[in-house]
């Protein structure tokens, strides 16, 4: 190196990547780890321009931050976190589920002439590929855990957690905005003897199917899930209780339609449903889901395949 702080062949041979440039842009240094991944050894750049040598490199962005070293003499970083790479070099990983390319820490270093005035800046490369992929994957990890842990295993939509968390969020919106709000509780009818003719599996299909067919009942700010073995809960955001109720009536009617295909047979059920509606009198979302409860428990007591509101109102027979 033109000074004497490092020896050269350290600069040479360490496997970061380092090179110099002027205040023309002109490259006075490239490394031995610079050469080999661009493939441009140090007798084809060096006084030649460093844009000029590399067309793809993002000019605007990193002519700008040489010069605020070259204006503030201070010292400047960029990670991949905010630039995933400076140079496009091939990885050296043998597979990766990312990006084909090497992902670059880089540093910005004023360099000093022997007047003690800045005439160029060294950049350095670190490949930081392995954190950036394993950090990657993580990141992916912990968020499909996230997702799984909100999901029901056995229908896919979504679980009782996640299902208790919406309800209480709408709960203190439609508190705050005045704006309607509704829920219903369905559960299956005589889903043990579901069970008894048909075996576990033939239940289980059930309950997919049956949560898919309601799921695709809904409008896209509804919101379905699995509330417990065979009972399902129903979001209605900016839903009265008569439009609720009207919803409700219609999915029963296409359940009790619409039986389940199971291996070679079909399997008739039917669902018995309770609707309930935000009421600024309501101390809390479980209040709401409460009166919901008692209505469903109504339509099972008036005879199954029932819709009832609450206050306990019959809305079909
Ligand atoms: P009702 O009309 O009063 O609701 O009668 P029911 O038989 O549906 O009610 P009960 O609560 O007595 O029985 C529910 C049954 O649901 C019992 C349980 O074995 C079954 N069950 C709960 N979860 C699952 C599941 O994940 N898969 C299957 N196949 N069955 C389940
Ligand atoms: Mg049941
Ligand atoms: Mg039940």
């Amino acid at each position: 190196m033109h000074n004497s702080l490092l020896p050269d062949f350290i600069v040479k041979w360490v496997d970061v990547g380092i090179f110099v440039v002027n205040r023309d842009m002109e490259i006075t240094l490239w490394n031995h780890f610079m050469a080999r991944h661009s493939e441009q050894s140090a007798d084809q750049v060096i006084g030649r321009n460093l844009f000029a040598c590399f067309p793809d490199l993002p000019e605007t962005w990193l002519a700008k931050k040489i010069q605020s070293v070259f204006l503030l003499k201070n010292f400047a970083f960029t990670s991949w976190e905010q630039r995933p790479y400076l140079f496009r070099f091939p990885h050296n990983r043998p597979i990766t589920g990312g990006g084909d390319f090497m992902y670059q820490n880089c540093t910005f270093l004023p360099v000093k002439n022997d007047s003690n005035e800045v005439d160029s800046v060294c950049i350095t490369l670190m490949d930081v590929t392995d954190v950036a992929f394993t950090q990657t994957l993580l990141k992916e990890a912990l968020d499909s855990l996230g997702e799984s842990s909100n999901r029901d295993g056995l229908t896919g939509i979504y679980n009782r957690r996640y299902l208790d968390k919406h309800i209480a969020i709408e709960f203190d919106r439609a508190r705050r905005y005045g704006e309607p709000f509704s829920f219903i509780l369905f559960d299956l009818d005589h889903f043990k003897r579901v069970n008894d003719s048909y075996g576990h599996l033939g239940g289980d299909e059930v309950l997919r199917e049956i949560a898919q067919h309601v799921g695709s009942m809904l409008r896209t700010t509804d919101t379905i899930g699995r509330y417990g073995g065979e009972e399902f809960g129903i979001i209605l955001p900016s839903t009265s209780l008569e439009d609720a109720c009207f919803l409700a009536e219609r999915v029963r009617q296409a359940i009790a339609q619409t039986p389940v295909p199971f291996q070679d047979t079909q399997i008739k059920v039917s669902i018995s449903m309770g609707v309930s509606e935000f009421k600024s009198s309501q101390p809390n979302y479980e209040q709401l889901i409460n009166e919901a409860d008692q209505a469903l428990y109504a339509s099972k007591e008036a005879g199954r395949n029932r819709v009832t509101s609450y206050p306990l109102e019959l809305q079909s027979a």
